[in-house]
């Protein structure tokens, strides 16, 4: 399909750094993700870059997951005709893959170096899409299901922008730090304003965890498969969203405070009678709800 530039203003460039090499199309082509092999992987990660003079960037979060058992895993939830949208397809190895076993993968990527690569299995495939942008500024078509290996360095507003845009479901690789936090129930050490604010419109499942040397190259921390599936019954109406944000940051920026006095304290409101001696991280989603209806309440 095509490969487009959002925001930055290049045309297609054909230099002598246009990747028309037979090997690279091959090894495309043949691509199978039951003949793979971790260490296969890791050599075709170290061939691709090579061959298309691509330096990996640690600010990108650029670590490709080349264990061909968590791959199947992910793709395994691909059902049928689906249409995919890839938040950082980087070098295509997993973009190649997923575009096997559904409808239509959209790829956003924001690093230009991987144009070259990523135009030739644009060629390759008519169902795979490129925007190159960053997926922050990209507006998620609510009929894509995500799959992702996420950036570390976005999750948190990656995942903010699903909850506001209305993805209804997204699979993502997250620093297993952030899988912790997305799944905290009420009163543990990684509960706080994320797990709040997406256990409010997802069902949260940590599927499964991959090690750090499931990436090449390895990143300093271990990762684990998240899946987030929006809730037919948000706990609160996507209007009041914009207040809801702001009374979460605000409770959890003082997290082992007394919420009765955060309340009084900040918000001017007078704390419900089931929430009095609760401190703030010991809130439930509802309870952080009808803090929320309060708030509102006196703003209308
Ligand atoms: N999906 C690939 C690569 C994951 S590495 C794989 O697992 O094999 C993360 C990718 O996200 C890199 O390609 C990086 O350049 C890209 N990326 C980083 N920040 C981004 C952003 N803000 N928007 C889109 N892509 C981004």
């Amino acid at each position: 399909m095509k490969c487009r530039e959002v925001e930055l203003c290049i045309t297609s460039r054909t230099s002598s750094r246009e990747v028309s090499m037979q090997d690279v199309v091959s090894l495309f082509k043949n691509l199978d993700i039951d003949k793979l092999s971790r260490r296969k992987m890791i050599m075709i990660v170290k061939r691709l870059t090579k061959k298309c003079r691509i330096r990996l960037k640690r600010r990108f979060g650029q670590h490709f997951l080349v264990d061909p058992g968590a791959i199947r895993r992910i793709i395994e939830h691909i059902r049928g005709s689906e249409k995919v949208l890839e938040i950082g397809p980087g070098i295509g190895l997993l973009t190649y893959l997923l575009s096997q076993v559904c409808g239509l993968v959209i790829g956003v990527e924001i690093d230009r170096s991987f144009i070259n690569i990523l135009n030739m299995i644009c060629k390759l495939r008519n169902n795979i899409d490129i925007v190159i942008t960053d997926a922050l500024l990209f507006k998620i078509p609510n009929d894509l299901k995500v799959f992702s290996n996420l950036p570390f360095y976005i999750t948190s507003d990656i995942i903010v922008k699903f909850v506001r845009e209305g993805v209804k479901e997204a699979l993502i690789t997250v620093q297993r730090e952030v899988a912790n936090r997305l799944t905290a129930v009420p009163g543990s050490p990684d509960y706080g304003r994320l797990s709040v604010l997406v256990q409010c419109f997802y069902n949260v499942r940590k599927l499964f965890n991959i090690g750090r040397l499931s990436f090449y190259p390895p990143p300093e921390v271990d990762a684990s498969v998240v899946l987030l599936e929006r809730r037919s019954n948000p706990c609160i109406s996507m209007n009041v969203l914009h207040i809801f944000e702001k009374v979460t940051s605000l409770l959890f920026s003082f997290r082992n405070k007394n919420v009765e006095k955060v309340l009084k304290n900040y918000l001017n409101v007078q704390v419900p009678d089931n929430l009095r001696g609760k401190r703030v991280f010991e809130l439930s989603v509802d309870d952080v709800v009808s803090i929320v209806e309060l708030v509102a309440g006196c703003i209308e």
